[in-house]
């Protein structure tokens, strides 16, 4: 069965909630595309207006974070439950961001990844090599190793619901977009990771994003390679050209 393909703005640490409701409003017409699951990966503040404010349009909501604990003495984190219970429907984890900034590591990604299924949450799990790491020729063992750690004790039947973003440190934000050879080739590679880590069946079924610089120049040559079954979106998620990001 063919993937459907699955775009998501990652907003990060932008918007208030007056102008994350004025940007919804911006957005609607333009992120209509039956073929696509659009995101909006939004700052948890936003999370309770952006889903007032998509509320009968095709746009799901994703959270950018989670804690795994369920509730308790954890000052400022949001759980799984919370964001269910709010509405959303993905949650980013592991962004290179937070591996970076503030330390995550596959340990603590792992616990949120399993964390996330069980409360009902689509994981993006997020991995992708830093610059010196593709320069040193290891980028396809440190991702394969990411993905290991991040799955450990996720099933089949789980690991085909959740979307992977393929996300080259060195391509975000950065206005360098990998090369559509590039991405399609370590998106094929984690596809043959899923393969080898389960079976076939759950390796054709899982989706890959691709993330790093996606605009609307360069989104229709990446999401017609084989294994890119979309994009994971920062800074053009923000403006009316994500629009035609999800109508490529
Ligand atoms: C991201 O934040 O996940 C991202 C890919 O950002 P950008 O599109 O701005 O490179």
């Amino acid at each position: 069965m063919a993937r459907k393909k699955i775009v998501a703005g990652n907003w990060k640490m932008n918007m208030t909630p007056s102008q994350a409701v004025a940007l919804c409003a911006q957005l609607k017409d333009l992120v209509v595309n039956p073929d696509v699951d659009v995101v909006y990966c939004v700052p948890a503040i936003d999370i309770v207006p952006v889903i007032e404010a998509v509320k009968g349009t095709n746009v799901q909501v994703g959270a950018e974070n989670m804690y795994f604990e369920e509730k308790g003495a954890y000052t400022g984190e949001i759980s799984a439950e919370m964001l269910v219970d709010a509405g959303v429907k993905y949650v980013i984890i592991g962004h290179s961001e937070r591996r970076d900034y503030f330390k995550e590591d596959d340990a603590l990604l792992n616990k949120k990844v399993k964390k996330a299924i069980s409360a009902g949450l689509t994981p993006i799990l997020c991995c992708g090599e830093s610059l010196e790491q593709r320069e040193m020729g290891v980028t396809m063992d440190w991702i394969r190793f990411q993905i290991k750690s991040d799955l450990v004790g996720v099933t089949a039947d789980q690991v085909k619901d959740i979307v992977i973003a393929y996300e080259p440190i060195w391509a975000i934000g950065t206005g360098k977009t990998a090369t559509t050879e590039q991405a399609e080739e370590v998106c094929k590679g984690i596809r043959e990771c899923i393969c080898e880590m389960y079976d076939e069946a759950t390796a054709a079924a899982v989706r890959i994003q691709y993330g790093g610089s996606v605009n609307a120049g360069n989104a229709a040559e990446l999401f017609a390679q084989p294994d890119i079954d979309g994009g994971l979106v920062g800074g053009a998620s923000l403006k009316a050209d994500f629009g035609k990001i999800v109508c490529y």
